[in-house]
């Protein structure tokens, strides 16, 4: 374990932002965490994992940790479900490639998000009708004022949409060490997203790798690849409006395609940006995704100041067209 000065954090975050970190420092073990915090001069630290949903908006003066633990064991299974712990350190895609050749299932429509496994919880990830909370059992966590390693049930998670307790309350609080997923051992595919089942047929005629190969090919049509073109996945969250506002709205613009969401309604932040005509623009080496105008990128050389101007005046113009205030969903450092 070492703590490395002034490290370019360019390979750390797929926005492939070109920042620096005053301290950085990988640890596997929690004694090894615990001994990284000991060690450090920095007044403060941040957690960063596959930093596909971080935007350093400048170079970083604090500990940057890097989990790289990457055990994945079956903890117990009874007739009808498996119970998989996995690492913090371990890549999303390939938790998600171990259960389904084990003939786990539930996973599979969350393949290929990219990122570790230790953010699944903090982020409640989610992807064509399935979310992270749906097979997760219980997470276990590092204290920081306490010391102590606890083990937090999903209810005490206070899992939302693409929210949990660890980006409120336990904020800088606790680090996740592995997650206990629960997986079924029969195959019940979830096709409500997307055209999932006229592409698939069927169900009983296809495999759960055929629906995950499925997904792969959809999410490669639709989304950058980031290790091409810097970007951080969806840069905003959908706004949720009153009835009152989505109604107006769909008078002005029949096409619009809204979801009820609780008391309000949920209208796609791509759409708005999209209509707004944001679609493909580009100012330098910022830009917004050609195909796709929920998704900023990095063209090659942006700056951080670059990106979050970009997305200010997003903001700005989406408010000033359908004065609606959509916010990043991305976590800005
Ligand atoms: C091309 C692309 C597509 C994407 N598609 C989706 C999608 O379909 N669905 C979706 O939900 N997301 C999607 N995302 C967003 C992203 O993949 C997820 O949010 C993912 O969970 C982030 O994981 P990470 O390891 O990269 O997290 P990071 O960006 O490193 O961290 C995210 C947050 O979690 C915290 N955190 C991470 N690990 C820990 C830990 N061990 N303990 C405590 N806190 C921790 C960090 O401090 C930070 O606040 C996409 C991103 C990209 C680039």
């Amino acid at each position: 374990m070492i703590i490395t000065q002034n490290k370019c954090l360019l390979e750390y975050n797929t926005f492939r932002l070109n920042v620096f970190s005053s301290e950085f420092a990988e640890y596997e073990t929690v004694d090894e965490l615990r001994e990284v915090l000991r060690s450090s001069h920095s007044k403060k630290w941040y957690l960063l994992s596959g930093g596909s949903n971080t935007l350093f908006s400048s170079d970083y003066d604090g500990l940057i940790l890097h989990p790289i633990s990457k055990n994945i064991s079956v903890e117990r299974e009874d007739s009808a479900f498996a119970w998989v712990r996995a690492d913090a350190g371990v890549n999303w895609d390939n938790f998600v490639d171990f259960t389904i050749n084990n003939n786990f299932y539930g996973s599979e429509n969350l393949s290929i998000i990219p990122g570790l496994v230790g953010a699944s919880p903090v982020q409640n990830i989610g992807a064509y009708g399935v979310e992270a909370k749906d097979i997760i059992d219980s997470v276990e966590v590092y204290v920081l004022d306490t010391d102590e390693v606890v083990t937090m049930s999903a209810e005490e998670c206070h899992f939302g949409y693409r929210d949990s307790i660890f980006k409120h309350e336990l904020s800088g609080q606790v680090i996740v060490l592995n997650v206990l997923y629960r997986l079924s051992k029969s195959f019940k595919p979830i096709l409500k997203y997307g055209n999932l089942s006229s592409e698939l047929g069927e169900e009983g005629s296809f495999s759960a790798k055929e629906l995950r190969d499925k997904i792969i090919e959809i999410r490669n049509s639709k989304l950058p690849d980031y290790t091409k073109i810097g970007n951080g996945g969806s840069f905003f969250k959908n706004p949720i409006v009153s009835v009152e506002i989505a109604e107006k709205l769909k008078e002005t613009y029949p096409d619009i395609t809204t979801y009820a969401d609780g008391k309000g309604v949920k209208i796609p932040a791509g759409w708005l940006i999209d209509k707004a005509g944001w679609k493909g623009y580009r100012d330098g080496d910022a830009g917004v995704y050609e195909h796709q105008a929920l998704v900023l990128v990095n063209h090659g050389e942006a700056k951080p100041k670059d990106i979050i101007m970009l997305a200010n005046s997003i903001i700005g113009d989406v408010k000033e067209k359908f004065g609606i205030l959509i916010s990043p969903e991305i976590n800005i450092l």
